[in-house]
């Protein structure tokens, strides 16, 4: 049989339990074909499945689950000071991040330790400490579901922004992302502005700046602020940081004048949506076996024995009071199914 029924637990970082009723792994675009095609004949709707990491499993999954194992990463051309390389999309995004340092290429270093597959960091534009992939992204290569045939995106194809892209809204589940390619600079080229990076690079006694220092630290920050899914389940951050206009804030400012927020542009900011929690004293909260970090309001998290129903129903509440008090609509940025 093609498909097997298999628990998803250690498939998802939530560590939830839930069960896919037709499961499979590919490890070569042939095989994925072959499978898209089973799953046509039988008429099952498909999803696809990397490190389970942005995923809330709130029941058993009907569709036909394919789990992406294609692994591959290469140097490919060389444009000036640009060195194009490519990542077949099963491969963990950290490791990928490394494999780029080791040839002596920057860029990727801020997005270091972000948990999940190279293949579905395009789906929600991956950021971290002033970097997001859209700007070193090239162009991916994707089966549509659909059909089998496989498609070329370039960037300007992609439509990213802000934790989005065509494959998170547009055309959400239409694709089977097989393949990244990255356009990283060979001459230092460094992002050092964000949070606590400089600090914790002179901490670690660095002398010389360099994407590996730069890595090194976000690892230690990273490590430092956010549970880690192995000790405590958790999707990172589970909710976006809220755009509002200016105009908005201000009226906001005076009503709580320690908000925090930053510019995006002339007419809108952003409010961390961690404190925007935090004040509906959410911080730390838990019950039912799930809760909201003692640490980070933005992580929930299941304590082991949690359901994701449950985790569900506490970002609900989370919505509620958050617009209660402050009048902002919170979004997930995790993928709920
Ligand atoms: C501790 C922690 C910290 C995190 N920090 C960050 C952070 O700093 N920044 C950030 O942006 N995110 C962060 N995340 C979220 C997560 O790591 C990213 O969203 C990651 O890209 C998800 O990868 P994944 O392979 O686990 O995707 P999954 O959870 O397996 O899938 C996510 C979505 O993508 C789809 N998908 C996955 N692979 C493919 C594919 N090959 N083709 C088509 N669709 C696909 C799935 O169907 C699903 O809809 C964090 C998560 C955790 C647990």
């Amino acid at each position: 049989m093609m498909f097997k029924s298999t628990s998803l637990q250690q498939y998802n970082t939530f560590g939830l339990n839930a069960m896919a009723k037709k499961f499979a792994a590919f490890n070569n675009i042939e095989e994925c074909k072959l499978l898209l095609a089973a799953a046509a004949q039988q008429q099952m709707p498909v999803r696809i499945l990397g490190g389970g990491s942005n995923i809330l499993l709130t029941q058993d999954v009907e569709h036909v689950l394919l789990k992406n194992d294609l692994l591959g990463m290469a140097l490919l051309d060389r444009l000036g000071d640009l060195q194009l390389v490519s990542a077949a999309a099963g491969e963990s995004w950290h490791s990928f991040v490394l494999w780029t340092l080791d040839q002596g290429l920057q860029g990727l270093e801020n997005l270091s330790l972000i948990p999940g597959t190279v293949g579905a960091a395009p789906i929600q534009n991956i950021g971290a400490y002033g970097v997001e992939i859209k700007d070193y992204f090239h162009s991916l290569v994707a089966i549509d579901i659909s059909s089998g045939h496989q498609h070329t995106f370039l960037k300007q194809d992609c439509e990213f922004g802000y934790r989005e892209s065509i494959f998170k809204k547009k055309r959400a589940g239409e694709f089977v992302i097989c393949e990244v390619r990255f356009l990283l600079n060979t001459i230092p080229k460094y992002n050092t502005s964000y949070g606590a990076i400089g600090e914790v690079i002179a901490q670690q006694g660095v002398q010389d700046i360099s994407a590996r220092a730069i890595s090194k630290a976000i690892i230690a920050i990273r490590q430092s602020k956010l549970p880690d899914p192995a000790v405590i389940g958790n999707a990172g951050s589970f909710f976006k940081n809220p755009e509002i206009s200016t105009e908005r804030h201000d009226a906001l400012v005076q009503l709580h004048p320690q908000m925090p927020s930053y510019k995006v542009n002339d007419n809108s900011v952003k409010v961390p949506a961690g404190w925007l929690i935090e004040q509906c004293g959410w911080k730390g909260y838990s019950a039912n076996g799930v809760g909201v970090h003692k640490l980070q309001a933005l992580v929930l998290v299941n304590y082991g024995q949690g359901k994701g129903q449950d985790v569900y129903k506490l970002s609900a509440d989370i919505i509620a009071s958050v617009q209660e008090k402050f009048d902002i609509v919170l979004e997930r940025e995790v993928n709920i199914w």
